[in-house]
């Protein structure tokens, strides 16, 4: 059951063609019924020119708007069946929290019951049904979150629009209210996009998240799969915190199978992986490993039954920072020092920085990727 249909839509802003800046590019999403869906990517890859469209606020250049199987393409936002929530909720100071919920319904002149009723359902779901008669001024950050979230479930939209609602918290309240969010989207179970250029809070809140960089879609997918199967070095580098390490290596064919060849290790290469490197034949010579901190682990305290012997990597500590459940290693090459990498690896490791280390890598856990 497809909700929005997002249809080769592209968007160029600019008249001439001299500063003509191409925002999206040949988007293509069909968005679930239900579905949380986050657009994700780094600052000025089209994220918001993306939700201003489906919202109606930015028209296309080229491509098609469907939400509930109409296309609305060229309809005014308030026809679309959408509520917005803004990074800066913007409730009116001297109203109180009851009547700046009551206020979209209000000037759409709503019977006073039904405002009641719609307002005193929506404070019981997002639980601040105490606070109804107090001024924003009065409330914390993330109360202030939730009324306005309040004054969009009222209008009982089809579809809910987020563009980095979070982004103006402090950390640790960010982090609190993305739980909220995940739970208040399980008993309110609309569709909501979601846009936000931290992959944390994609990762956490997307039923499918989808990956922008430069106005194109780089891959669509729950974040789980998108953290395992990266389609690209993109994606590789902006999904997972922190990020995943890349080195240079060419492929050598064996008689069974092929081996990862870089300037200071080698690795046998999962079957997985095999696969790739049979399309890619011709371009075996200049190819990126990827290999998450997490999926790397100090030999020395592994058991014997869980490591590989072909796939370890010798080098030489730079930096060890103990998190309590791992440690974060910074480390470089033993042959070359520019070459750093990090390592996320168990507590018992006593590693001092200056010492060498023997890194072990999860065979199933080695990408390859064959662009820049
Ligand atoms: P994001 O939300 O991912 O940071 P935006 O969608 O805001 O990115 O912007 C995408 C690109 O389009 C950027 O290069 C931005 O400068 C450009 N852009 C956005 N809005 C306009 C506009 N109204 N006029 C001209 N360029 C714009
Ligand atoms: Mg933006």
């Amino acid at each position: 059951d497809i909700n929005v249909q997002i249809e080769g839509v592209t968007k160029v802003f600019g008249d001439q063609e001299s500063d003509e800046i191409v925002a999206v590019e040949d988007l293509n999403i069909d968005i679930r019924r239900g579905e949380f869906l986050v657009f994700v990517g780094p600052s000025g890859c089209g994220k918001t020119t993306s939700l201003r469209m489906v919202a109606g606020l930015e028209t296309p250049t080229e491509g098609r708007i469907r939400i509930e199987d109409e296309d609305v393409t060229g309809y005014d936002p308030r026809e679309r069946g959408i509520a917005m929530v803004f990074q800066n909720y913007a409730l009116y100071p001297h109203m109180t929290v009851a009547e700046n919920m009551s206020f979209p319904l209000r000037i759409r002149n709503y019977p006073d019951d039904e405002i009641e009723t719609r307002v005193t359902e929506a404070a019981d779901l997002l639980e601040i049904d105490d606070l109804l008669d107090r001024k924003p001024s009065q409330l914390s950050g993330g109360q202030q979150q939730r009324v306005a979230l309040g004054r969009a479930i009222v209008r009982e939209p089809s579809v809910f629009l987020m563009d980095e609602p979070l982004s103006n918290l402090d950390a640790k309240l960010r982090v609190q209210m993305r739980t909220e969010l995940n739970e208040i989207h399980q008993r309110v179970g609309k569709t909501t996009i979601y846009v936000t250029h931290d992959q944390a809070e994609a990762m956490t809140l997307g039923d499918r998240v989808v990956v922008l960089n430069d106005g194109k879609l780089q891959q669509i997918g729950p974040p789980q799969y998108l953290y395992d199967n990266p389609v690209n070095r993109f994606v590789a580098g902006f999904i997972g915190e922190p990020p995943m390490n890349f080195l240079p290596v060419s492929i050598r064919k064996e008689d069974d199978g092929y081996t990862a060849v870089g300037e200071f290790f080698e690795f046998g290469l999962p079957t997985d992986v095999e696969r790739a490197v049979d399309e890619w034949d011709g371009s075996l010579d200049s190819l990126t490993l990827g290999v998450r901190p997490e999926d790397l682990s100090d030999l020395s305290v592994l058991d014997e039954d869980e490591y590989t012997e072909n796939s370890t990597l010798d080098a030489q500590v730079k930096v060890v920072e103990p998190m309590g459940s791992d440690k974060f290693l910074t480390v470089t090459s033993k042959t070359d020092e520019d070459t750093e990498f990090s390592a996320r690896v168990a507590p018992e490791s006593s590693v001092e920085p200056g010492e060498p280390i023997s890194l072990s890598a999860t065979l199933d856990k080695i990408h390859l990727f064959d662009d820049e």
